[in-house]
């Protein structure tokens, strides 16, 4: 399948342990960078601390997912609430990265989308918080893609090909959009799902672009039960943080979408 499996079973276990760990260390980064930054501060100096008293959080406080259980999601000082998204997004990650280097070994591919997946992590943040999706993010995402498909020597075709599968799925939502905000007198959808939509597509085929859709609607309608701090600005109170649900649906697609397309196409020859 891949080059990890030619090598001794535990090495494959410690690479696996490796990158969820990496993972859970690294969405533990972007948890804070995002809260520091809407915040108005900067994400790069200053200790952690806790939002509520501003005690520095000692090493065994930093500990992803295992702090929050010993802790039962409060701070040990003051006895605030610590959000159970926080161990739920460092669990989700931690998978997310254990699966992909599963699936595609320790390699190039796999580099892109662990980096893919941070972007959208914090796509997926900063949308549930605010209920926008930042261009700057975006860009982040399409960088990750043409970069890292240079470095890995495929070239202008496999640029072509995503720009292609993105495209296909951004345009006819767009159009789909358009109308529906002209017969609903509304905002259907916003213009940075859109956007998203297409950057996800990218990293994707014209095989997955439906399989994306389709998660992301799926797995939107059950975060629409999940409480929200507030009705967004501009959003009518229930709308469905599509942010989320496309990231979500992008990275079950980039671990296992060409496969599960391989086979569902295969039921009808
Ligand atoms: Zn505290």
């Amino acid at each position: 399948m891949n080059d990890l499996f030619s090598v001794a079973p535990l090495v494959v276990v410690e690479c696996l342990a490796l990158a969820a760990l990496l993972g859970a260390v690294l969405a533990s980064f972007v948890g804070c960078a995002v809260a520091r930054s809407l915040a108005g501060q900067s994400f790069l100096t200053g200790r952690s601390r806790c939002d509520s008293c501003g005690h520095v959080l000692g090493p065994f406080e930093l500990v992803p997912v295992f702090s929050w259980l010993r802790q039962k999601g409060r701070c040990r000082w003051c006895g605030a609430n610590i959000p159970a998204r926080c161990p739920v997004t460092e669990g989700l990650t931690a998978a997310a990265f254990g699966a992909f280097v599963w699936r595609y070994g320790v390699s190039l591919q796999t580099m892109e989308y662990l980096i893919f997946t941070l972007i959208l992590l914090a796509v997926a943040l900063v949308d549930w918080d605010t209920g926008f999706i930042s261009d700057g993010l975006l860009l982040a995402g399409i960088l990750d893609f043409v970069l890292l498909t240079l470095l890995r020597g495929e070239g202008a075709a496999a640029l072509g090909r995503g720009l292609l599968a993105g495209a296909a799925l951004a345009v006819p939502l767009l159009l789909i959009v358009l109308v529906m905000d002209r017969v609903l007198g509304r905002e259907s959808m916003g213009g940075g799902d859109i956007k998203l939509f297409f950057t996800v597509g990218l990293f994707g085929s014209l095989r997955t672009d439906l399989l994306v859709l389709l998660l992301a609607c799926l797995i939107g309608i059950g975060l629409a039960f999940v409480p929200q701090k507030t009705a967004h600005e501009g959003e009518p109170s229930g709308a469905i943080p599509f942010g989320p649900a496309i990231s979500a649906a992008a990275v079950l697609s980039l671990l296992w979408g060409e496969p599960f397309v391989a086979a569902y196409l295969n039921l009808f020859v």
